[in-house]
């Protein structure tokens, strides 16, 4: 008989009595009503649902504390999840905390896979597996769903192993085993899903394995199948408590509820304006039926929001609403009015870093009329991974320090690794970790036997990896297919390392299209061009086009962004040495740092201050999403928005760039619809430094706004960027090309400057290289003698004529 079997709840409960007269409860004390309604209802369901910063979290903590001081339950009878393991840390802290003694053991508190893996290795038998199985991870998944898909001669070029490994993800999700797979579903994968599904389960039972989907949907059938089991957890569980419940997908909720369905003591906390894992499988649905599956639940709603100004408030509901789903809450605060939502447009994103970058600074030292911020009080929240570069570059070379949370820094990402070590070998060729790394990425057919010769070999002769693979080659000791593909990395290596030494600079920040002193006979291929050559005729990008993993189109996303992290730099030595410095940065783990995450990330969490760049459409709302799930997909977005906004206590800055630069071309942007959707009472707008002078303090915000909302964000594109002296002095002068407005330049490529802007003669400025005059003119290229510089051609967008210059 299990130790849990002995323990008697009623014996536990008349104890509770005595032990609840005798315990300080301070913690109810610091609870409103609603919340200390939610905490002291301790028996039969329980559903809070409510809005960001109400305070859920702190009452399903202080629940927990309840539950412990009044005797109802031992740490380990309560199962509680969170979810992150991080914040399963946080409210064992918390729990203690308001206890006033360290809690021994909560085992149950944690996330749904971390909780699952220790049930399912007590009872492992009965799924089939032995306790000590293994958990797999993507790769090793990946490499047995490839071997089923060939064993079975199916293309996997049409029918990549990656979409079978989606596709039965969406299913275990879905708490569907291989014989619960619905009809509708057959056709899925060439209509052999279902049937390779069913071997895949199979051979991961050969191999006493399971992969993370398994790790809940193993434990479902258990419950479903074994009543006895189920009857013991129930009876074990004698309080559930659920955080972040509107995120809980089919599976986790159906083991919830079968947990829950006898005593019915669950209690569970959520937001439905805050689901934003409906990619993930995720039901909104589940928080909204729970008074359905628990009749008689005791449903608390909170209103008071402790976490944020009025200002801040509004503008979070005020996007909110413009979603049609929702059950509608309104929410309410005591805070002190406070600053409004600041809103920045940017020339582009590396401005945006830029002023991200010294925002920080000047709010940590307290200007700005506001209270001094420590770093760690401050946060930038992307919606994209790929977004982070520019900040973490910019934070390196202005020395502030920051941390990422929730993945890898971007430097760190396994793409940007093997991008990196592509560039490497081509600088320089007898650097062997890169060799090692990328030899085999793609897959070239050489395994480890063939990476061990070409070892050898190189040791034997005193040469590098590529020599030594080079000689292999030669003496037949590798052959065959793999032979090939080596030889042909061995050549491409080369040739690329003589582009390399040919590549001229690139037409960056400065635009210098040419330097009139160097010899005319160098082939005009940038570094940003041949980066991104290597990338594409090593196989590297078409690896991860092929890829269907939820994470291939981001890590794409993330290549095209090292592409442009190039552009910033001389040559790829530059940024090579650039990055060494990056990565050296890291070592001091200590002191206070800025955090940047996603906006995924970040659910849970609160920041005084919160940046949120990039609010430009197809960013944010993210268009992929808006492809792939339509209005449901933009709703999403739109949580995410809310989600973003309401993490911010006291100062909450929105921005959004003009431009982004792809591939050298500027790249119009279009403010966020999102933008559009806050009100306007509740925001200020700030005009930046601007091009060419001018500061923060300059900036009045504009006023009024006119009442029309549509026209906020045309208007706050038109007070920044577009409003900059030599921008409409560009404009002015070339009536007959198309203008750029934001509205009309959605996601085209336009080319700004098809017809000069400037006459013969001219004097104009150019920001690195100062005054000059225009000495020849070939559409938008001009020749310009600079007084300092010399004589050199440049862009003309990146002039201005010299009067228009306000010092
Ligand atoms: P989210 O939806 O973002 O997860 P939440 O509803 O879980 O938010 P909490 O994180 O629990 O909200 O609380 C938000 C902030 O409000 C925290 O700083 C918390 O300490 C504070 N808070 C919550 N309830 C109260 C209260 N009754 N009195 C004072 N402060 C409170
Ligand atoms: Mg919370």
């Amino acid at each position: 008989m299990s130790s849990f079997d002995e323990f008697d709840a009623f014996e536990a409960s008349s104890l509770s009595a005595r032990a609840m007269a005798a315990r300080p409860m301070p913690y109810l004390d610091e609870l409103n009503p609603a919340q200390r309604e939610a905490v002291e209802c301790l028996d039969g369901p329980v559903l809070m649902l409510a809005g960001a910063g109400t305070g859920k979290t702190k009452a399903l903590t202080a629940r927990v504390v309840h539950l412990l001081n009044t005797g109802r339950a031992r740490p380990n009878e309560i199962l509680s999840v969170t979810f992150t393991n991080k914040a399963a840390r946080e409210m064992k802290n918390r729990v203690g905390n308001m206890l006033g003694q360290v809690v021994e053991g909560m085992p149950w508190m944690g996330t749904f896979h971390s909780i699952c893996v220790k049930l399912l290795r007590r009872h492992a038998e009965l799924v089939g597996l032995k306790s000590n199985f293994t958990i797999l991870d993507t790769d090793d998944q990946l490499r047995l769903l490839k071997q089923l898909v060939q064993a079975h001669g199916i293309d996997d070029k049409r029918w990549p192993a990656r979409m079978l490994a989606n596709i039965i993800d969406d299913w275990k999700n879905r708490a569907l085993t291989p014989d619960r797979v619905p009809a509708a579903d057959a056709g899925a994968y060439n209509h052999a899903g279902p049937r390779l599904y069913a071997e895949y389960q199979a051979r991961l039972k050969e191999l006493n394995a399971c992969d993370f989907g398994d790790l809940l949907l193993h434990m479902v059938v258990i419950f479903q199948e074994h009543p006895d089991v189920l009857e013991q957890y129930q009876r074990w569980f004698r309080y559930i408590l659920v955080d972040e419940y509107q995120d809980t997908n089919v599976a986790q909720y159906l083991w919830l509820r079968l947990l829950a369905s006898a005593h019915k003591n669950i209690c569970c906390v959520g937001d439905d304006d805050q689901s934003i894992y409906g990619w993930r499988g995720a039901e909104v649905g589940n928080i909204l039926r729970f008074e359905k599956d628990f009749p008689g639940a005791h449903v608390v709603r909170l209103e008071q929001n402790y976490r944020s100004t009025p200002h801040i408030l509004a503008a979070a509901s005020g996007v909110i609403r413009g979603n049609a789903n929702r059950l509608g809450k309104e929410l309410w605060t005591e805070a002190q009015e406070g600053e409004k939502v600041r809103l920045i447009g940017h020339w582009d994103g590396e401005e945006e870093a830029r002023w991200v970058g010294e925002e920080i600074e000047a709010m940590q030292s307290g200007t700005r009329g506001m209270r001094g911020y420590s770093l760690d009080e401050m946060a930038i929240l992307v919606r994209a991974s790929h977004q982070m570069r520019a900040f973490e570059d910019r934070f390196l070379t202005i020395g502030l320090p920051y941390r990422v949370i929730g993945g890898p820094r971007f430097y760190e990402r396994l793409e940007i690794r093997d991008a990196m070590a592509y560039f490497r070998m081509v600088v320089s060729p007898s650097d062997d970790l890169a060799f090692e790394r990328i030899v085999n990425t793609p897959k070239r057919g050489l395994g480890d036997k063939a990476q061990q010769t070409i070892q050898r070999i190189a040791r034997a002769n005193g040469v590098p990896l590529v020599d030594g693979a080079a000689i292999a080659i030669e003496m037949g000791e590798i052959k065959g297919k793999g032979a090939q593909a080596l030889g042909r990395l061995i050549t491409d290596l080369a040739r690329w390392g003589r582009m390399t030494r040919a590549t001229v600079p690139v037409e960056g920040d400065d635009a210098v299209l040419e330097d009139l002193n160097r010899p005319a006979d160098r082939p005009e291929i940038s570094h940003v061009e041949l980066a991104q050559i290597i990338l594409d005729e090593s196989g590297y990008t078409e690896m991860w086009q092929n890829d269907k993993t939820p994470e291939a189109p981001g890590r794409l996303e993330n290549l095209k962004e090292l592409v442009k992290a190039l552009e910033n730099f001389e040559n790829l030595q530059g940024f090579l040495e650039h990055v060494s410095l990056v990565m050296d940065n890291e070592s001091d783990d200590h002191g206070a740092k800025v955090s940047i995450m996603t906006l995924h990330a970040a659910k849970g969490l609160e920041f005084p201050v919160v940046f949120l760049p990039g609010w430009e459409d197809g960013l944010f709302p993210s268009q992929r999403s808006m492809d792939e799930s339509g209005v449901k997909g933009l709703e999403e977005e739109r949580r995410l928005a809310y989600v973003g906004i309401t993490r911010a206590e006291e100062v909450c800055t929105i921005s959004f760039a003009g431009n982004r630069r792809v591939f050298g071309q500027w790249q119009s942007q279009m403010p966020s619809r999102f933008i559009d959707e806050l009100p306007e009472d509740h925001v200020d707008v700030l005009t930046p430094p601007g091009l060419y002078g001018g500061g923060y303090g300059a900036a009045a915000p504009m006023g009024g706004f006119g009442g029309v909302k549509s026209n906020l964000e045309t208007r706050v594109a038109e007070a920044n960027v577009y409003n900059s002296p030599g921008w409409r002095r560009l404009q002015s002068r070339s009536q007959d090309r198309p203008v750029s407005q934001p509205r009309e330049a959605k996601g085209q490529v336009i080319d700004l400057t098809a017809v000069s802007a400037f006459d013969m003669g001219e004097r104009v400025f150019h920001q690195k290289f100062g005054y000059g005059s225009v000495i020849g003119i070939e559409g938008d290229k001009l020749e310009v003698a600079f007084e300092k510089a010399g004589t050199k051609k440049v862009v003309a967008r990146f002039l201005c004529a010299a009067d228009d210059i306000p010092f």
